[in-house]
């Protein structure tokens, strides 16, 4: 595990749709036309232009992200990524949410994003289990910056101390 990657991750408890960072990334449904959780807040915050843009947009398949400008956010950007739904681990789950991540970080070094902010996806309405989602999330995060140097840093920010305790705690002999 390479340590300049992991300097380069920082976890923070707090509302995503308030940070000041280059990207946010969307938990999103595939109709890009926003739902519950973080979708929601996020499409609540940046306004009703977001859904606007990403009716231009069409779908987004799972597994794979796309784009769009922040609107009223202070973040510049939204990646909308649409994470797989939880379903026991056999239908290929591990893979889908490691290639959103994979994808996210690609838009946002083509972008030229210096930070870059994630929600824990699918750990809520799609029920992805946190500590599994944690370990492929970190993996994946160290993976890409290792051979990346955009962004420089990447936020995963949790709602809950209890959501960022779960993750700590599934990650903490990778530190
Ligand atoms: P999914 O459908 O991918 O499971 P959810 O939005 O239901 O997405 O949940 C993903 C995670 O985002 C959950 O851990 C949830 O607690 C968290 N979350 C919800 N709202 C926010 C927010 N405003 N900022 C950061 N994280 C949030």
């Amino acid at each position: 595990m390479s340590m300049a990657g992991n300097e380069r991750i920082k976890i923070i408890t707090g509302d995503i749709t308030a940070l000041d960072a280059d990207a946010i990334v969307n938990a999103a449904n595939s109709s890009l036309q926003g739902g519950g959780g973080v979708d929601g807040a996020i499409h609540r915050a940046a306004g009703p232009e977001l859904k606007a843009y990403c009716k231009t947009i069409g779908t987004c398949p799972t597994g794979e992200a796309r784009i769009t400008p922040g609107f009223k956010l202070r973040a510049r950007h939204v990646i909308h990524t649409v994470g797989p739904v939880w379903h026991g681990g056999e239908k290929n789950e591990t893979a889908l949410l490691a290639s959103c991540y994979r994808e996210s970080l690609q838009l946002a070094a083509s972008a030229g994003c210096r930070t870059v902010a994630f929600p824990a996806i699918s750990t809520g309405a799609f029920r992805f289990p946190a500590d599994k989602a944690a370990r492929i999330a970190w993996a994946t995060i160290t993976d890409f910056l290792r051979t990346h140097p955009q962004p420089e840093t990447v936020y995963l920010v949790f709602f809950e101390e209890n959501a960022r305790s779960i993750f700590e705690r599934a990650v903490k002999d990778e530190f």
